[in-house]
This record gives C-alpha cells, sequence and structure tokens, in this order.
C-alpha cells in the first residue's frame, strides 16, 4: 500500500534549555511542512507525525537531532585584515562564504575580537543546543501532486517561493 506524504501545519514556541523563547510561530501563520522532504529538522519531524490535529505537546530535542553539536573545525582564528572589510566589525556580524567555484557556501558570525585577530564561527547558531518545543498540531491533509513534485508544502492561499 502505498501511503501518500502529509502536510503537517503547527504551531511552535521554541527554548533553549534555560528557558528563553528563541522563536515562535506565535501571532503569525503555523509553520507548514511537506512529511519526510526535510524541511524541519528530522528530531522534530519523527515526534509530529505520530501525533493527531489538535495535539499539544512539548517536544524535546537532543542538539545532535536538531542543529548538531558544535563542530570545532568551523571556528576559526584570522587576522582582521584577511576578511577585507573596511569598518569596524563586531561581534555578531556575518560572512557568507563562496566555494572555489563561486557556489555558496556557509555563514560565518563573528564570535571574538582581539586584537587584529578575529574569530569566526561557521557552527549554525543552534548548534550544540538542546531545543524544547512547544507545539499544537492544526491541521494535516494529504499533499498535493505539485507539492510532492516540488518537494515542500504550499500554504492554502496559493504558490509562493
Ligand atoms: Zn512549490
Amino acid at each position: 500500500m502505498q501511503v501518500t506524504p502529509r502536510v503537517i501545519a503547527f504551531h511552535y514556541t521554541l527554548k533553549n534549555p534555560s528557558g528563553e523563547v528563541l522563536d515562535s510561530s506565535s501571532g503569525a501563520e503555523p509553520l507548514r511542512f511537506l512529511e519526510g522532504a526535510g524541511q524541519i529538522i528530522p528530531g522534530l519531524e519523527s515526534q509530529l507525525v505520530i501525533l493527531q490535529v489538535g495535539d499539544k505537546r512539548t517536544i524535546q530535542v537532543v542538539a545532535a537531532q536538531a542543529y548538531g553539536d558544535v563542530d570545532p573545525s568551523l571556528m576559526m582564528e584570522v587576522p582582521r585584515a584577511r576578511l577585507g572589510v573596511e569598518r569596524e566589525l563586531e561581534i555578531g556580524d556575518q560572512f557568507s562564504t563562496r566555494g572555489p567555484n563561486g557556489e555558496p557556501g556557509g555563514v560565518f558570525t563573528v564570535v571574538k575580537l582581539e586584537g587584529e585577530n578575529v574569530t569566526l564561527d561557521g557552527n549554525h547558531p543552534l548548534a550544540g543546543v538542546d531545543l524544547s518545543f512547544e507545539i499544537e498540531i492544526m491541521s494535516m491533509r494529504d499533499a498535493t501532486q505539485t507539492e510532492l513534485s516540488h518537494g515542500h508544502a504550499h500554504d492554502g492561499a496559493g504558490h509562493h517561493h
């Protein structure tokens, strides 16, 4: 038997282990995703797909199943001059990198400024953070053929990308 993947819409409030709210869909449209398409972190998806419409849960996702553990090889100290930036740098500034063929690389964030050196961190801001999602399932429906061919969910109002 072939099962059509579903499009699941849910509201969420994301907190870190200290209880700080990192993100929330409150006051906005619920987040929609196509089942099995890798649109949301796997550790969250696996716990959402077994729920029913109307269910409210707090779902814990450990860092390794969310944005991954911190990869020390993505932390690097470089001379400020090598960045080729004229203005003053600040903690939190971000740089996009390009691969050898001009393809988009990672995003690096300035995490430390010391003398002539800058420490850049290419880890996702939520790498190494255990996440807690308070969620409510708003709707579940079969995905449309268009959604299946695009590999993502569309909202009810039409086609937005
Ligand atoms: Zn599409």
